[in-house]
C-alpha cells in the first residue's frame, strides 16, 4: 500500500529521543535545580558565537523575540519606521510594532520572493531607522545590496536569518551580515528543538550586552535594571539538548540541501510549464523549506494529496493584506511581486530524513502534474 509523505513528520526528534529523556532527568535530579539561563545556555551561545566568529550570542525565548529584542537595543521606537518585506511571516510586522515603530512594506523580488533591494530603497524616508530584510524558503536576502543600501542611508541593518540558520552568502553565515542576526529554534525550523527558542547573533559587542540585560528584566546584575527589559529567558533542558544534536546539524543541512538540488534538478523543465523552481546552486541558499511558485498552486496542491503527499502554503496572503496590519498599509498602495507570490507559492516535504525514494515520487508527482497542464505556448 502507498504510505503517506507528511509535510510535517511525526517524527523528527525519533534519533534523539533518549538523549531528549536523559537531559530532561539528568537536569532534573541535579542538585543546582537550575532550569534557565545557566551553564548549558552559556555554552550553547558560546557554542554558536565561536563557530560563526560572532561578538556575542544571546538565546532567548523565540526568534519572534529575538527581533524585539535586537529593535529595543537599537532604540527603534515611537515615530521610527522599519522597512519589511511585504511577503513573509508576522513577525516581521509585528516585531516592529511591538517597539512602537511602524513597519513600511517593500516588495520582494518576483523570482526569489526575499525583499527587493531596489523596493526598499524607493520606500526609505527621512523616519527610516532600520531595514530589516528576511532570508525566506530558499535563498538569502541580497545582503551585499542591503549592506550597501544601510551604509549609504545610515540605518541599522537587523537581519531576519530565522530560517536561515548555517547558511553561507559569499562565505559570510546568515545573521552575520547585519549589525545583528536572528535564529529561531522552533521545532520545524532547521536546527529546531522540541519547543520555543531563539537567539540573537551580533557582531556589535555593546548590542549584544544590551540584548543579554533585555531579555532578563533589564539587569545585569540582580535586582539592578538598567534598562526596561522583558522576560526572554532560555531553557536549560534545551540548551543541553541542541549542544547535543549540534554535532550533526551540518550533516542534517547538507540533506536538506541535497533533496533541494534534486528537486531542483527534476523541475528545471517545469518553468515553461507553469512550476517554477528556486534558482539551483548553493551559494546564499537556505534549505529550511522548498518552495516552488505555481500558476494553478490550489489544483497542484490537491493533486499532491490526491498522491498521499502533504504541502503547504507559506505564505497564504501578504502581509499588508493581513487585517493585523491593514493599519500600516498605506491605501492604494500594491505590492505586486508579494501578492503574485503568495497566490502562487506551494512548499514540498524536505527534512533530513525523507529517502530518496521518497524525494523522487514526489518530484515524480509535480512532473505528472506540468506534463498535463500547459505547454508551451505554439510561436
Ligand atoms: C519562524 C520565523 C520567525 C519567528 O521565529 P519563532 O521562533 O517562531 O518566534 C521570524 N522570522 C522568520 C522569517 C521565521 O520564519
Amino acid at each position: 500500500m502507498r504510505s503517506e509523505i507528511p509535510f510535517f513528520p511525526p517524527d523528527l526528534f525519533e534519533h534523539d529521543r533518549k538523549v531528549m529523556l536523559d537531559v530532561i532527568r539528568d537536569i532534573g535530579r541535579d542538585s543546582r535545580q537550575n532550569f534557565i539561563l545557566g551553564e548549558h545556555t552559556r555554552e550553547f551561545e558560546e557554542m554558536l558565537r565561536a563557530d560563526l566568529g560572532a561578538a556575542d550570542v544571546i538565546a532567548c525565548g523565540s526568534g519572534t523575540a529575538a527581533l524585539g529584542l535586537v529593535l529595543r537595543a537599537m532604540d527603534v521606537g515611537p515615530g521610527d519606521e522599519v522597512v519589511v518585506p511585504a511577503f513573509g511571516c508576522a513577525p516581521l510586522a509585528s516585531s516592529v510594532l511591538g517597539v512602537g515603530a511602524t513597519p513600511v512594506f517593500a516588495d520582494v523580488d518576483p523570482r526569489t520572493m526575499v525583499l527587493d533591494p531596489e523596493s526598499a530603497r524607493g520606500r526609505v524616508t527621512h523616519r527610516t531607522k532600520a531595514v530589516l530584510p528576511a532570508h525566506m524558503f530558499s535563498v538569502m536576502a541580497d545582503m551585499p545590496r542591503f549592506t550597501e543600501l544601510a551604509a549609504s542611508h545610515d540605518l541599522r541593518l537587523l537581519e531576519d536569518s530565522a530560517v536561515a540558520q548555517g547558511a553561507v552568502l559569499h562565505g559570510t553565515p546568515a545573521g552575520m551580515w547585519g549589525e545583528a542576526g536572528v535564529y529561531s529554534f522552533v521545532q520545524v525550523k532547521s536546527f529546531g528543538m522540541p519547543g520555543e527558542g531563539g537567539a540573537v547573533v551580533t557582531r556589535n559587542p555593546a548590542l549584544g550586552k544590551r540584548v543579554r540585560m533585555l531579555r532578563n528584566h533589564g539587569q545585569q546584575e540582580r535586582f539592578v535594571h538598567r534598562v526596561i527589559g522583558t522576560n526572554s529567558r532560555f531553557d536549560e533542558i534545551q540548551a543541553a539538548f541542541q549542544r547535543y544534536r549540534y554535532a550533526g546539524f551540518p550533516a542534517r543541512l547538507a540533506r536538506r540541501a541535497e533533496i533541494a538540488e534534486r528537486y531542483t534538478e527534476r523541475f528545471a523543465p517545469l518553468a515553461d510549464r507553469g512550476v517554477l523552481a528556486p534558482p539551483p546552486g548553493r551559494d546564499g541558499r537556505c534549505h529550511y523549506v522548498y518552495c516552488l511558485q505555481a500558476e494553478e498552486r490550489d489544483v497542484l496542491r490537491e493533486y499532491l494529496a490526491e498522491h498521499g503527499i502533504g504541502s503547504h502554503v507559506y505564505y497564504p496572503l501578504a502581509l499588508p493584506h493581513q487585517a493585523a496590519f491593514l493599519p500600516c498599509a498605506p491605501v492604494g498602495e500594491r505590492w505586486p511581486n508579494a501578492e503574485r507570490a503568495s497566490a502562487r507559492i506551494l512548499a514540498l516535504p524536505m527534512y533530513p530524513h525523507l529517502t530518496d525514494g521518497e524525494v523522487d515520487r514526489i518530484a515524480d508527482a509535480v512532473c505528472e502534474f506540468a506534463r498535463h497542464r500547459r505547454g508551451p505556448q505554439p510561436a
